[in-house]
C-alpha cells in the first residue's frame, strides 16, 4: 500500500477543504435558530416561463396594513417580522422570488396596488370586486373565528345563545363580521370605529362581546389591554390569501407554488410562534393545580445539582455561574414557575449525582433514566435528546458499529449514566472512567484507551477549546442520552410540577438554547489549520448529529427527512456528487457478503487521472475541479444502475462492479478510457487516465481487493499511463 500514500495527502486536504465550504453554508442553517427551520426541503419546480419572469422581476412587492400584527411587526430598524414575513420567506426560500412586503395604511394600499404602484397585497381576504385588477393566492392562514369577552367574563357569555339581550361590538366595514352579527338573534349591535375602539368597547364594559381571532388578542395586547378573553370558538374561519396583480400569472403560480411547499407543520409552527402567544409569554403558562401552586409559593428556592464541567452542555464559570445549553433550558424553566434556583456547587458530575443521592438537592439538572437511579430520582418526560459519538486518535479507522470494537478499551466520565446502560449492554466491554471530556480525550491521545465516548457537541467543543488536533470523531452510538430533570425521589408533588413544566416548554426554547452554545461564533476564534482539521474529524457525521439534537415529539417527521438527507450528505463527495469512501464501506461490505453467499463476481476498477497535477498548476485548481466533476459525471454515465462511483481520492476514482467479472470490468474499464481520452474536459487539452481492475476472490479481506486493485494501477502507469491493467 505504499504507493497510495505519496498520493493521499494532499488530496485528503483538499477534501477536508471542500467539505469545510460545505460546512460554513451548511453550518449557520442547521444551527442558526431565529430563522428556525433549515432548508432540507426540495426546491419547488419553476416552469420556464416562471423562471423568466423572476429574472425580469427581482423583487414583488405586496402591501399590507401597518398595524395588522401579529401578521406584520414592524420593527424599528424597518425590519417587517411577523407571520406574513416568514410565511413569505420561507416562500421566496423555496421559489427563489423576493416578495416584499410593504407597510401602509389599508386604504392607500388598496389604492396603490389597484394602481400597480404596488404589486399586490398580503393578509387580505378574496373579494369579487377586486378581481378586476387582482387574482388571489390559495389560502396561507385560516383562522377561527372566536366570541371575545371582557377579562373574568362577567356577562357570563358561553355561547352565541347567550347573547340574547346582550351588546354585541363589531368594527365598522368588517363585512363578514357584520354578516355574522346579523345572524345572532337577540343581540343588540354596536359599531367601533376600528379594532383599538373594539376592544376597548368590551374592556370598558360598553359592549359585552366582540368577534375576532387570536390576532384580536395580538392587539389587545399590544394596546396594553391584556384582559380580553375567549368565550368561544365559533365555527367560522376567516381565509387569508396573498393578492397579487391579475396581468401576472407568473407571480400567483410562483406564489402557490412556494405556498404549496411549505409542509403542513412547518406552517403550523409558524402559526404557532406568531399566534399562539398573544400575551407576550415564551408560551403559554405551565398550567399548575392548587396543590402545585402553594407548593411552589412556598419554596423560596430549588436547590439544583449539575455538572461542573460539562461544557458546552452545562457547565460553572470562573465566577461560579451557571452556563451552557442545559443551563438556559433551566433558566427557562424556572422563569416559566416563577422560582428562583440555587446552584449546589460541586467539582465534578459524580460528586453531584452522589448530592443528589443523599438528597442535598431538589433537582438533578440533566439525568438520564436508569434503573440504578430510580431508587433516589423521579424523572421528567425528555427535554433533550442527546447523540452520543465516539473519539479515537485521528490515524484510526472510522467505525461502523461498536460491535466491531467491543474488544478495545473506552473512556467515559464517571458515573454518566451511559456507563450502566453500556456494562448492561456490553458485558464484556472495557471502561475506564474520566472526570471531565478533557481528561477523557487526553486518554484517547496517549494511548491509554482506543476511544473516549460522549457527545458530539462536548467532544468538539473540548476539541476546539484545548486544541487538540490529533482526534477525531470516528463513528456514533445507537445510544443516545434522553435528558430529563431529575427529581428527588421523595418529592412527588416537585416532580408532577416540573413534569408539567418540561411538557410545556417549547421546542423552539430548547433548539435557540442548542444553537445559542454551538453557533459559528466559537468556530470564527479559531486558526485555520486547526478549523480545517477539526471540521474534517468531526465531518458531516458531527454536525448532522448536532443537528439531530433537536428533540422532542414532534420534530420526528421532518428530522426523518432531514436525516436522510444528511445521510446522503454524509456519504456523498461534495464537488463530484458521487459516493465517498464511506459509503464505499458499507456498499462494499454488502457486496462481498453476496459474494461469499452466492458465489457471485464483485469487481473494481480504480481510475487516477494521468498528470494531474499539471492541470492543477497551469490552468488552477478551479480548472482542476471541474475536470473532477465532469471526470466523474463520465463515470457515472458509463455505470449501470447497480454500479457504484466513488471518489476514492483527489484524482482518484473507483467503480464497484457487482455481479462482474475481471473480463467485463476489464472491457468496460477499457471503454472509460477511451472514453475519457476522446471527452472535451472543457480546458484546451484532452485528458487521459490509468485503470487498475480486480476481481474479488474468495475470503479476501476488503483492503486486499483494493490493494490489488491499486496494485494494477500502479502497473499501468508504470507501463507509460493512459491504459488499463488488470490484476
Ligand atoms: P500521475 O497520477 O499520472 O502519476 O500524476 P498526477 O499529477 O495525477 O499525480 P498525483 O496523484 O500526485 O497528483 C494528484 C493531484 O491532484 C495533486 C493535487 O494537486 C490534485 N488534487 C487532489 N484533489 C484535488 C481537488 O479536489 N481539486 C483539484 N483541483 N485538484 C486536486
Ligand atoms: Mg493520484
Ligand atoms: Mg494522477
Amino acid at each position: 500500500m505504499h504507493i497510495q500514500c505519496r498520493f493521499r495527502r494532499f488530496p485528503c486536504l483538499l477534501a477536508v477543504a471542500a467539505l469545510l465550504c460545505a460546512m460554513l453554508i451548511l453550518l449557520p442553517r442547521l444551527l442558526w435558530a431565529e430563522s428556525a427551520e433549515p432548508d432540507t426541503k426540495v426546491q419547488v419546480v419553476l416552469s420556464d416561463a416562471e423562471q423568466a419572469f423572476l429574472r425580469q422581476h427581482p423583487s414583488i412587492t405586496l402591501g399590507t396594513d401597518e398595524s395588522w400584527e401579529p401578521y406584520v411587526i414592524a420593527g424599528a430598524d424597518g425590519r417587517i417580522r411577523g407571520y406574513d414575513a416568514n410565511i413569505l420567506e420561507r416562500v421566496n426560500a423555496l421559489t427563489g422570488a423576493n416578495f416584499q412586503l410593504v407597510l401602509g395604511r389599508w386604504s392607500d394600499m388598496l389604492e396603490a396596488a389597484r394602481e400597480r404602484r404596488i404589486d399586490g397585497l398580503s393578509s387580505s381576504a378574496v373579494h369579487d370586486e377586486r378581481r378586476d385588477s387582482l387574482s388571489f393566492s390559495t389560502p396561507y392562514i385560516s383562522l377561527r373565528k372566536m366570541l371575545l369577552v371582557a377579562g373574568g367574563n362577567p356577562a357570563n357569555i358561553r355561547s352565541t345563545r347567550d347573547l340574547v339581550g346582550k351588546t354585541l361590538v363589531i368594527q365598522r366595514g368588517n363585512l363578514a363580521d357584520e354578516k355574522l352579527a346579523r345572524s345572532v338573534a337577540g343581540a343588540e349591535l354596536m359599531l367601533g370605529d376600528g379594532i383599538k375602539e373594539t376592544i376597548l368597547a368590551v374592556d370598558h364594559g360598553e359592549a359585552d362581546a366582540t368577534f375576532g381571532n387570536i390576532a384580536t388578542l395580538f392587539a389587545a395586547d399590544r394596546l396594553g389591554l391584556p384582559t380580553l378573553e375567549v368565550a368561544t370558538n365559533i365555527g367560522e374561519s376567516m381565509d387569508q390569501v396573498f393578492s397579487v396583480r391579475n396581468d401576472w400569472p407568473e407571480a400567483l403560480s410562483i406564489l402557490n407554488k412556494g405556498l404549496d411547499a411549505i409542509p403542513q407543520d412547518e406552517r403550523l409552527s409558524i402559526q404557532r410562534r406568531w399566534f399562539l402567544n398573544p400575551r407576550g409569554d415564551p408560551e403559554p403558562r405551565v398550567t399548575l393545580n392548587a396543590e402545585e401552586r402553594g407548593y411552589l409559593l412556598n419554596k423560596e428556592r430549588l436547590r439544583l445539582c449539575v455538572d461542573p464541567q460539562w461544557m458546552p452542555y452545562e457547565y460553572l464559570d470562573d465566577e461560579g455561574r451557571y452556563r451552557g445549553i442545559i443551563a438556559d433550558i433551566h433558566h427557562a424553566l424556572a422563569k416559566r414557575l416563577d422560582i428562583q434556583l440555587e446552584i449546589l456547587p460541586t467539582a465534578t458530575w459524580a460528586e453531584s449525582l452522589q448530592a443528589a443521592r443523599e438528597q442535598r438537592c431538589d433537582l438533578l439538572s440533566a439525568a438520564v433514566e436508569t434503573p440504578e437511579r430510580q431508587s433516589f430520582l423521579g424523572f421528567t418526560p425528555a427535554f433533550l435528546d442527546v447523540p452520543l459519538v465516539i473519539a479515537t486518535r485521528d490515524d484510526q479507522p472510522f467505525i461502523d458499529s461498536i460491535l466491531d470494537v467491543s474488544d478495545k478499551t473506552f473512556a467515559m466520565i464517571r458515573h454518566h449514566a451511559l456507563e450502566e446502560i453500556f456494562r448492561r449492554r456490553y458485558p464484556g466491554i472495557h471502561l475506564i472512567e474520566v472526570m471531565n471530556p478533557l481528561a477523557g480525550l487526553e486518554a484517547v491521545r496517549e494511548g491509554r484507551v482506543f476511544g473516549f465516548i460522549d457527545t458530539s457537541v462536548t467532544i468538539g467543543y473540548a476539541m476546539r477549546k484545548y486544541q487538540l488536533i490529533d482526534v477525531k470523531i470516528a463513528g456514533k452510538l445507537d445510544e443516545r442520552y434522553a435528558l430529563t430533570v431529575g427529581v428527588r425521589g421523595d418529592d412527588p408533588l416537585l416532580l408532577s410540577i416540573y413534569r408539567k413544566a418540561v411538557e410545556s416548554l417549547p421546542e423552539q426554547e430548547v433548539d435557540q438554547a442548542v444553537s445559542r452554545w454551538t453557533t459559528v461564533e466559537t468556530v470564527k476564534e479559531l486558526d485555520r489549520s486547526l478549523l480545517f482539521k477539526m471540521l474534517g474529524a468531526l465531518g458531516v457525521i458531527g454536525l448532522l448529529l448536532l443537528y439531530r439534537e433537536r428533540v422532542r415529539s414532534g420534530y420526528n417527521r421532518r428530522l426523518r427527512e432531514a436525516n436522510r438527507q444528511l445521510e446522503v450528505l454524509s456519504t456523498t463527495d461534495q464537488l463530484t456528487g458521487v459516493a465517498n469512501r464511506r459509503k464505499f464501506a458499507e456498499s462494499m461490505a454488502q457486496e462481498r457478503v453476496r459474494a461469499e453467499r452466492y458465489g457471485s463476481a464483485v469487481s473494481l476498477i480504480i481510475a487516477d487521472i494521468d498528470h494531474f497535477k499539471t492541470i492543477n498548476d497551469s490552468l488552477g485548481h478551479d480548472a482542476g475541479d471541474r475536470v473532477l466533476i465532469k471526470f466523474a459525471q463520465l463515470f457515472v454515465h458509463k455505470s449501470r444502475r447497480c454500479d457504484l462511483v466513488v471518489r476514492w481520492g483527489g484524482e482518484e476514482f473507483l467503480m464497484l462492479c457487482p455481479q462482474t467479472d475481471l473480463e467485463s470490468a476489464t472491457k468496460l474499464a477499457e471503454l472509460l478510457r477511451q472514453r475519457v481520452a476522446e471527452s472535451d474536459f472543457g480546458i484546451e487539452r484532452s485528458i487521459t487516465s490509468s485503470f487498475g481492475v480486480a476481481q474479488y476472490q474468495t475470503s479476501e479481506t476488503i483492503n486486499a481487493l483494493v490493494a490489488r486493485a491499486d496494485l494494477a494501477l500502479y502497473r499501468a502507469k508504470e507501463e507509460g499511463r493512459n491504459r488499463v491493467c488488470a490484476a
